[in-house]
């Protein structure tokens, strides 16, 4: 499998595990460097109140800026850090970054919520609850302006261990967000027991609600089911303003997508304060 990024030397970043051991094994190694080397960047995109427009949060999503590949999506590394262990140290890289920014923007007068993409890997990690709660500590950051996201397809591995991990963050505070909610496979019956504050309506819903109509009835129906259980629900992926205005009237809380912001570097994220 070639890289999408064209260099002849190395292959690897495809989605899937690569089909030859070696290329796997390289981007194992590759993936360990830029940890070393600090590679990483967290990039930002605002999550915007509907009623009036406020951004109350930011989600952070990694991105790997490699020497000679440019900026590599997380779509192009994530699943070999799953399955290799690395997405351990990542996480652990990308909350105490994240946690840091959000004491900066704390300090500037910004009452904004960080949200944290987390595997299922990491939630059935012994001690990540702990780990959490020790770097809220350190940083000071309140557990209500942490909120960590959850994919609903992550929901359904081992649930035991990652269920336990869950209750006891959600017990310090820290919010606890379904991603992409609807296209897993999780059952109501698995959501039942966990302290979730948040679901995030899919974009492959969103995207074409006002085209076909049926989207219309599975997002009116998860705004029902979030709020039912007590849940704030977020549109992810809206584009356009018939969207926004389309999913706040249906009750949607909170909206994030490329019309009010793509995902940004650190530095353009105080621009964000009043978006509308
Ligand atoms: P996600 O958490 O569902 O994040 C939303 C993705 O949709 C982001 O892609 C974002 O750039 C993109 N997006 C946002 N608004 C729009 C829009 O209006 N239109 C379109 N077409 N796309 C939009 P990104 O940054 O490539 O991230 C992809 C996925 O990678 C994330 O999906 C998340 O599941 C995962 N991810 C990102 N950062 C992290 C991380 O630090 N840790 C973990 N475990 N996963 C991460
Ligand atoms: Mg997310
Ligand atoms: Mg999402
Ligand atoms: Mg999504």
């Amino acid at each position: 499998y070639q890289g999408k990024r064209g260099t002849a030397d190395i292959v690897v970043y495809a989605g899937e595990r690569a089909a030859h051991p070696t290329q796997w094994l390289v981007v194992q190694a590759e993936l360990r460097h830029a940890l070393e080397r600090d590679e990483l960047v967290l990039y930002y995109q605002p999550k915007v109140r509907l009623a009036d427009g406020v951004v109350c949060g930011v989600e952070a999503l990694v991105r790997w800026q490699h020497p000679t590949r440019g900026l590599v999506p997380p779509s192009d590394f994530l699943p070999a850090a799953e399955q290799s262990g690395l997405i351990e140290p990542l996480t652990a890289w990308v909350l105490r970054r994240a946690l840091a920014d959000q004491v900066a923007w704390t300090e500037a007068g910004r009452d904004w919520t960080v949200s944290v993409n987390v595997s299922v890997r990491n939630l059935e990690s012994p001690g990540f609850a702990a780990g959490v709660a020790a770097l809220l500590a350190e940083t000071a950051v309140a557990p209500s302006r942490l909120t960590l996201e959850i994919t609903e397809t992550a929901v359904v591995d081992d649930m035991a261990s990652a269920l336990q991990a869950l209750r006891a963050l959600a017990e310090i505070g820290v919010g606890i967000s379904v991603d992409d909610f609807g296209t897993g496979y999780t059952s109501l019956g698995r959501l039942r027991g966990v302290p979730l504050t948040e679901i995030k309506i899919d974009r492959s819903f969103v995207d074409p609600v006002l085209s076909q109509p049926q989207n219309q009835a599975i997002v009116r129906a998860v705004i029902a089911l979030a709020h039912g259980l007590g849940c704030r629900v977020t549109a992810e992926g809206v584009e356009t303003g018939d969207v926004a205005a389309w999913v706040m009237a249906a009750g949607c809380d909170e909206a994030q997508g490329y019309l009010y912001s793509k995902p940004v570097p650190w530095t353009q994220v105080p621009m964000m304060e009043a978006i509308r």
